[in-house]
């Protein structure tokens, strides 16, 4: 089981503080600065479970992979809609970076 099954199992179905980081919270992390452009999931994972407060977690967790799917999509971020667009470094990127 790698660590972001792990993250689920003990977010979703043990009610645990862990950040679970796939693909939509990692690209979304990266865009926004988060955490460096090069970090991997697993350090993007570790970074958000030492800064997140634990009650945060589930619905920082649930809300950035919404952004990804609906707004931060991989290939062409909606980045004019986005209310996030005056935070973002990355605005108007449209690598799936
Ligand atoms: S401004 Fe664009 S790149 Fe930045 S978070 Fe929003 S959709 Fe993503």
């Amino acid at each position: 089981m790698g660590p972001k099954t792990a993250a689920c199992v003990l977010l979703f179905s043990l009610d645990r503080p862990f950040f679970p980081v796939d693909t939509h919270v990692h690209r979304v992390a990266k865009r926004l600065g988060l955490v460096p452009a090069r970090a991997d999931a697993v350090a993007t994972q570790a970074s958000f479970q030492e800064s997140v407060a634990d009650d945060e977690m589930y619905p920082l967790h649930m809300n950035l992979i919404r952004h990804g799917r609906e707004v931060c999509t991989a290939e062409r971020p909606r980045c004019s809609e986005c209310v996030l667009r005056d935070l973002c470094p990355r605005i108007g990127v449209t690598s799936s970076r």
